[in-house]
């Protein structure tokens, strides 16, 4: 299995060399040269299987001889070994046909945890067998940094760098990142939003001399091994409900499209999906782009869901790179009018080919807390913000007979202060982590200015 970039330019890589790299040094991401099938039989077999059995059968085409069967499965079983639910991905019913699928049973409390156990687990496998060492470098809006530290810490061969929006992101999500005690593990508040701090992790990998000296590696959402430990879930939730006999339908909140683009390379496998609901909160670039009226830049404004508060959501350019039929010419055309005019109009044959497969909803601030609200007191379930703006878009769809599965992607403690203005009722954290606000914090503020951050990593790490 060999991996291209989108933008056409950067070599041909194994999947073991694009998960070490995250971004392409063209600029793109990573994809699968071509995307591997299952049959119908297949999937029917899927029915019954552990969450670990399912996931090794959906990505080993993916991985080529990156490990041997064994190493593969050792690698998956110690990935999910820290969940608090033997299921990993449990559903549980809303209404007559909506499904709500729990994503935040992992160690730090949202769907992150999927993706990033596994990437540390197959991060430390491969490092221990090279003998290299990285330096992890990743910008998070709140969730991907706790789960990425919470993943590396404590790792040989791996330093890790977290740079996150001083002031905005919630005490829970700050504390899962500066409470570790591991001195491989580095929390950086930077003075500004998320997409500031997506673009300084882009500069670093953009300035290949850096990114050589240290041994950069990337683990954002834009890393193609985290995209492919999503596609499982999507597998084995349809599988619950009647798939491959019966077609699902999925919404999915998302920021930065990597979640939804996971459910899309389900489809293109092989499950039998209906429609993918990208759902949006208030930061509404991709339902606007989805709705035909461009892909367009504009301010972000900080919301009760934070970790999609996104105006540049970087795992879109993998589903235009297949809208273009694969044209990385006229990908990296886009991204270069994105970052010299701020946004780009799509084509008419691309928006035909996204339209076929994705639908689009909003939910605004007042429309999310109304969702909390209601779900608590008809049916006892306690969403955390993100998750509504799931449950609302999807409640908006025309009804259908095929089953709505809305992904619940984290959970309600992670964000107690949205769910007690909504529901009167502060959500406990899991006992496993009852102690989260009594441990000391560690955490240094950084500029937003590239060079300083890059003489702190240099400083900092031990390699
Ligand atoms: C990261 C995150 C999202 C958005 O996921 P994307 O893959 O960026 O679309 C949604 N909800 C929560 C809780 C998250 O942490």
């Amino acid at each position: 299995m060999r991996y291209v970039s989108t933008r056409g330019q950067a070599p041909v890589l194994s999947f073991e060399e694009a998960m070490m790299t995250g971004l392409a040094r063209d600029g793109g991401l990573y994809v699968p040269e071509t995307i591997p099938q299952m049959t119908h039989a297949q999937i029917a077999e899927l029915a019954g299987a552990s969450y670990e059995e399912a996931a090794f059968t959906i990505m080993r085409p993916f991985i080529g001889d990156a490990f041997t069967d064994d190493e593969f499965r050792a690698i998956i079983a110690r990935a999910y070994q820290g969940f608090g639910h033997d299921a990993r991905a449990p559903l549980v019913q809303l209404g007559a046909n909506h499904y709500l699928l729990e994503l935040f049973h992992g160690p730090t409390l949202a769907f992150k945890d999927f993706a990033m156990q596994l990437i540390g687990q197959l991060f430390q496998a491969s490092l221990a067998r090279s003998g290299k060492k990285v330096t992890i470098a990743g910008a998070t809006s709140g969730d991907t940094g706790s789960a990425a530290i919470e993943a590396f810490r404590g790792l040989d061969n791996v330093d890790v760098f977290i740079l996150f929006p001083h002031g905005r992101v919630s005490e829970v999500q700050r504390r899962q990142m500066t409470t570790p005690v591991e001195d491989n593990v580095h929390a950086l508040a930077l003075d500004g939003d998320f997409d500031d701090c997506q673009a300084r992790v882009k500069d670093m990998f953009n300035h290949f001399e850096f990114r050589d000296a240290v041994g950069l590696a990337g683990v954002n959402s834009i890393n193609w091994a985290r995209v492919l430990a999503q596609v499982v879930y999507y597998f084995t939730a349809a599988v619950s409900l009647g798939a491959p006999h019966r077609a699902v339908s999925f919404t999915v909140p998302t920021g930065n499209f990597g979640d939804i683009f996971a459910g899309y390379i389900a489809k293109r496998m092989g499950l039998p999906i209906d429609q993918l609901v990208v759902a949006t909160n208030q930061n509404d670039i991709l339902h606007r782009a989805l709705s035909g009226q461009g892909y367009v830049t504009q301010g972000v404004t900080p919301s009760i869901s934070p970790s999609m508060d996104i105006q540049v959501s970087s795992n879109f350019e993998r589903a235009l790179f297949d809208a273009y039929d694969r044209d990385g010419g006229a990908v990296a055309q886009l991204m270069d009018e994105l970052k010299s005019d701020g946004g780009f109009q799509i084509s008419q044959g691309a928006m035909q080919v996204l339209s076929e497969t994705f639908a689009s909803g909003r939910a605004s601030e007042e429309e999310t807390s109304a969702t909390i609200a209601t779900q608590f007191k008809t049916n006892g379930e306690i969403l955390c913000p993100h998750s509504a703006v799931g449950v609302k878009v999807a409640s908006e769809l025309p009804t259908s007979a095929t089953p709505m599965i809305t992904l619940a992607t984290a959970h309600p403690a992670k964000f107690p202060d949205a769910v007690e203005a909504a529901t009167g009722t502060r959500p406990p954290l899991p006992n496993r982590m009852a102690d989260m606000y009594e441990r000391s914090e560690r955490v240094t503020r950084v500029a937003n200015d590239l060079t300083a951050i890059e003489a702190l990593i240099n400083e900092r790490r031990r390699a």
